[in-house]
């Protein structure tokens, strides 16, 4: 079960790891983009991380709140196109949480549908346009395999994990059909897709911090 402490941490701990890799994040988009992804997703999980770090007398137990006020932070400092692509997948998970307190592993399932739906229909994007959604579908159907076999939650958080490193290395072999890499045409295979790896760390990062 997750409640607001701990959604809160996993949001600290997204941030951390955003930090961690932003020259990364930023190598990859200069390869195939601007050069900005790491930089622009940096600013955008840290403003979400001083906000609940400045306002923690004060946070929210409505888990679909503290997902709200997070994307429209994001939708605010991240820009490009990954900041309304994140903003619109965190505010279509928040509306999956809203009014709970607490979240189980069905909420979270959920939320990451939505999420991807919403990644979908702002950005027109499909599975092996070399983009984020390369990471977090191949996630999506394992989790939800992963729950109808009913294995227990470390080898959930194993294959999950394994997932979305699968998918997020296999825009390598793709050629970008959406945003700036598109450009590229051809020339954009042989990179792994900054997005795709975002995407990925982020999952690390929850899958690192739930128990
Ligand atoms: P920009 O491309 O505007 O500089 P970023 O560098 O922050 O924005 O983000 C680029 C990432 O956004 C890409 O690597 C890709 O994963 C993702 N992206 C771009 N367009 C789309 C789209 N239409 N659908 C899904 N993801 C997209
Ligand atoms: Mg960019």
């Amino acid at each position: 079960m997750v409640n607001s402490d701990k959604l809160v941490n996993i949001l600290f701990h997204i941030a951390d790891i955003i930090k961690e890799n932003k020259d990364h994040l930023t190598e990859l988009d200069q390869a195939i983009g601007d050069g900005d992804h790491g930089i622009n997703l940096d600013r955008g999980f840290s403003a979400v991380k001083e906000h609940f770090l400045s306002t923690k007398d004060n946070i929210p137990k409505d888990l679909g709140l503290i997902l709200s006020k997070t994307a429209m932070i994001l939708i605010s400092k991240v820009g490009g196109a990954s900041g309304p692509l994140y903003g619109t997948a965190i505010m279509k998970a928040s509306n999956i949480v809203s009014k709970k307190e607490e979240m189980n592993l069905l909420d979270g399932l959920n939320m990451l549908e939505a999420a991807i739906q919403g990644i979908k229909e702002r950005g027109k994007a499909e599975q092996g346009d070399k983009t984020m959604l390369d990471t977090l579908i191949p996630t999506l159907t394992t989790l939800k395999d992963c729950i109808n076999k009913k294995l227990t939650n470390d080898e959930i958080k194993k294959y999950v994990l394994e997932s979305a490193k699968k998918g997020m290395k296999s825009t390598k072999e793709y050629s970008a059909n959406k945003g700036r890499a598109s450009y590229l045409g051809a020339r954009s295979i042989g990179h792994i897709d900054p997005g795709a790896k975002s995407s990925y760390l982020i999952i690390k990062a929850i899958i690192n911090t739930i128990d």
